[in-house]
């Protein structure tokens, strides 16, 4: 496809290692999902690309972690002002190679550059203790040094952020990152690797390796020594993979897993404000993130007037390609996405839910898909217990506030979850009973850059933002002195 770029440099097709860009006999295509389009063909790395790599960021690592934090700052620093100088371009490869409707790419860009203004700020910040000794000749003293050599594995619905959520901590840290990214969605990664080599990110601490080859990349990671953490977004079962191949070497996890988030409305809440609510949390990018809500429990009393409003407001979005002016729903990223928002709602139908709103494929072809919404579902339906990652609004009725809470907490995933009430007695309960890393009250759209963005149960391992953040890429030493 002719991208119009007023940057073409980067859109690069070489994987970025060791501080340059190097091209593969082996290659494979980048299609936009929007028209099947060929966007570029890009290297596909080998497993000894990826020891190349490691090998480099060792010796990186050991020269960037010595740096003082100020220096790495004023580095991330020019990293982030570059990714915001080149917004547009950056916003326009990313629609092209995932599909999302494009002010929400230029979103996504503004979203993944903040972390890197927010941690290289961070980097001067990463303090330390002293703590009284425990005997009159000792001094105690607590500091924090880089974790190492990371590797991060990322997914192809956030191509952009997902990557710089976990390099700008690494980086600011003192740490070396090597990153394969969604085969998908491998031009964003490149592009970004372009804009921090001209930032001044030393070569060697940060590597792009895109590779169809995921499970060898995957097991090279785990399985070799210099790695010192494993940092991955994505599915729970490749976590899992993940969490036991780095069984072997007791590596360092930080894991962004699956979501099940269920989005509450009371009675007592403004339904305005919800419908609102659940439209961002429920459509954006199409429903494919993690913290979409999946499950919409609704109280007894207002279920009727919310499914009436949300299905109005629905059918009034606007499917189609990214590019085009006025769309709200791009794309489903490939095929089988699709196959599994129709068997959610095939299973659904047959047990007895009906179709307020769409409910199956746009006729716009491809893998373009009607924004739908359900009503009378069950916890017996599939769609109770796995996430659609699509856009797809189950309605459940309920009728006490309990019932909701144990309805939402019936799951494996503990990510995000959201209610929306008016009464501060039912706030403080639901929102301290829910069983989430992270809960929006009265809001549908919780992520930023300065709150820590993480799960419990098995959606994962650590936290991601803020002044946490960085602590997933430090090792705490204690020193004892007798003076
Ligand atoms: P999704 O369903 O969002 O594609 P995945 O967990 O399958 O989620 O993919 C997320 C990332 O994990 C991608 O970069 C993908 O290539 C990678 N991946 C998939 N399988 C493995 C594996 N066995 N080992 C390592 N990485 C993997």
């Amino acid at each position: 496809m002719d991208l119009k770029l007023n940057n073409p440099n980067l859109l690069q097709s070489g994987a970025y290692i060791d501080g340059g860009f190097v091209s593969r006999q082996k290659t494979f295509a980048v299609n936009n999902p929007s028209t099947g389009e060929l966007i570029a063909n890009v290297a596909d790395c080998s497993r000894e690309d990826v020891v190349d790599a490691i090998n480099a960021a060792k010796v990186a690592q050991k020269a960037w972690g010595k740096r003082t934090g100020k220096e790495r700052s004023q580095i991330l620093r020019r990293w982030f002002d570059l990714l915001i100088e080149n917004a547009d371009d950056l916003a326009a490869i990313l629609t092209a190679e995932m599909g999302k409707p494009l002010a929400e790419s230029k979103g996504e860009i503004l979203y993944g550059a903040s972390f890197i203004e927010w941690f290289s700020e961070e980097a001067k910040r990463v303090y330390g203790d002293t703590i009284p000794g425990h005997q009159e000749d000792k001094r105690i003293m607590v500091i924090k040094q880089p974790v190492g050599v990371v590797g991060a594995i990322t997914p192809w619905n956030f191509p952009n952020a997902m990557i710089t959520r976990k390099a700008a901590p690494a980086l600011a840290a003192g740490c070396a990152m090597i990153v394969k990214p969604a085969d998908e969605t491998p031009l964003s990664a490149l592009a970004l690797a372009l804009l921090a080599e001209q930032a001044g990110i030393p070569k060697g601490v940060l590597s792009i390796l895109p590779s169809t080859d995921a499970v060898a990349v995957g097991e090279e990671l785990c399985s070799n020594e210099i790695v010192q953490k494993i940092s991955f977004t994505g599915s729970t079962n490749v976590g899992r993979i993940l969490m036991r191949q780095s069984a072997d070497q007791i590596k360092k996890l930080s894991l962004e897993l699956g979501g099940n988030a269920p989005f509450i409305v009371f009675n007592d809440a403004d339904l305005d404000k919800a419908v609102e609510g659940a439209l961002i949390s429920k459509f954006r990018n199409a429903g494919q993130t993690c913290v979409c809500s999946n499950r919409i429990y609704v109280q007894d009393g207002v279920y009727d007037a919310f499914a009436k409003k949300l299905a109005e407001a629905v059918c009034n979005m606007k499917v189609g390609d990214g590019f085009e002016p006025g769309v709200t729903i791009g794309p489903l990223i490939t095929d089988a996405a699709v196959e599994k928002v129709e068997s959610h709602i095939r299973n659904a139908l047959e047990n007895g839910a009906k179709v307020v709103c769409g409910g199956g494929r746009s006729d716009k072809g491809g893998t373009f898909f009607q924004p739908t919404v359900l009503s009378d579902v069950t916890s017996k339906m599939e769609v109770a217990r796995e996430e659609t990652f699509g856009p797809l609004a189950p309605l459940f009725r309920f009728k006490e506030v309990d019932e909701a809470i144990e309805a939402a907490n019936n799951t494996e995933f503990g990510l995000a979850s959201y209610f929306y009430s008016n009464d501060l007695s039912t706030v403080y309960k639901v929102a301290e009973e829910l069983e989430y890393g992270m809960v929006g009250v009265n809001t549908g759209l919780i992520s930023t850059e300065v709150a820590p963005f993480g799960g419990v149960k098995q959606s994962g391992l650590g936290r991601e933002g803020s002044k946490y953040g960085i602590e997933d890429y430090v090792e705490i030493k204690y020193i004892c002195i007798s003076v």
